[in-house]
């Protein structure tokens, strides 16, 4: 079903949003990938995904937390199939020591960049009464932690923004809007933390590492950014056809505590 699909995934030079863009490629969709990095190692991800995958893979450049970078991203990709919110970023702080352009740096990356996506992207799917919508949104979605006040709000907005989505598309054909809630993935995003919790608490990376899992992860492992693809994959197909407006966890058992 998706080969030939047209799909999008925001902030794929890295982690999560790699895994879903090669996977997808690996079921056939021609790629857009985004997100920054060095220009050479973006160019070897996008030649080896089209060399791989016999697919069609290219790079827009878009700041996806500036609208109209976005539009013009969505108009260069043209009719977008499959569109996956994925990139994002976090900072953490007390809410007193929070700086305000951090504030607005988390919510414009994790949730108004999405907002920019669908209302430009939505139409033509519309349009042509078929569309797959995915939001990489978090545990922290569900759920909070302290000191990731704006990380939480935003993404608590995008599931939210996720339903509003999934009822505005629904009665325009096969359109589905869904989030998934990853738990802890051992990713750049989150080997930062580590390495701040180690530095803070003046205990080893994996120590600090250790402690992370315990905390949240009922059974002390990390998700792999492979298995956050595969229920993207599992979303864009028939079989999927009737979930929408879905809030999806991935945690390992965090969220059902
Ligand atoms: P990552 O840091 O490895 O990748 C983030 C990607 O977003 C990168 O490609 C980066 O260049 C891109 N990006 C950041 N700001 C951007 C902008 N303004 N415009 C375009 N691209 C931008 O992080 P990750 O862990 O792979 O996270 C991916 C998504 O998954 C995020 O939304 C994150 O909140 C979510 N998530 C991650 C975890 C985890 O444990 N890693 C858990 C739950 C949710």
């Amino acid at each position: 079903m998706l080969k030939n699909k047209t799909a999008i995934v925001t902030g794929s030079t890295s982690g999560i949003g790699l895994g879903i863009a090669q996977k997808l490629a690996e079921e056939g969709c021609n790629i857009v990938i985004n997100g920054f990095g060095d220009k050479d190692a973006i160019e070897k991800e996008r030649s080896s995904i089209e060399k791989n995958c016999g697919v069609k893979c290219i790079y827009l450049g878009a700041d996806i937390s500036k609208p109209t970078e976005v539009e013009k991203m969505i108009k260069d990709a043209g009719d977008v199939d499959i569109l996956v919110n994925n990139a994002g970023i976090q900072f953490v702080a007390p809410i007193e020591d929070f700086p305000l352009e951090k504030w607005d740096a988390v919510i414009s990356t994790n949730l108004s960049a999405s907002f920019y996506t669908m209302k430009y992207a939505l139409p033509g799917m519309k349009k042509r009464k078929s569309g797959r919508i995915i939001n990489i949104a978090s545990a922290h979605g569900l759920v909070a932690s302290s000191g990731k006040a704006a990380y939480v709000a935003a993404k608590h907005g995008l599931v939210g923004l996720t339903k509003v989505v999934a009822l505005e598309a629904a009665n325009n054909g096969n359109i589905t809007c869904n989030a998934i809630c990853p738990g802890w993935v051992l990713t750049p995003l989150v080997e930062k933390q580590i390495k701040d919790n180690a530095a803070k608490e003046g205990k080893s990376e994996a120590e600090a590492k250790e402690e992370m899992l315990k905390e949240k992860q009922a059974n002390f492992e990390f998700a792999t950014p492979e298995q956050i693809a595969g229920l993207v994959v599992y979303l864009c197909g028939e079989s999927a056809k009737s979930i929408t407006g879905a809030a999806l966890s991935i945690d390992n058992g965090w969220t059902c505590q």
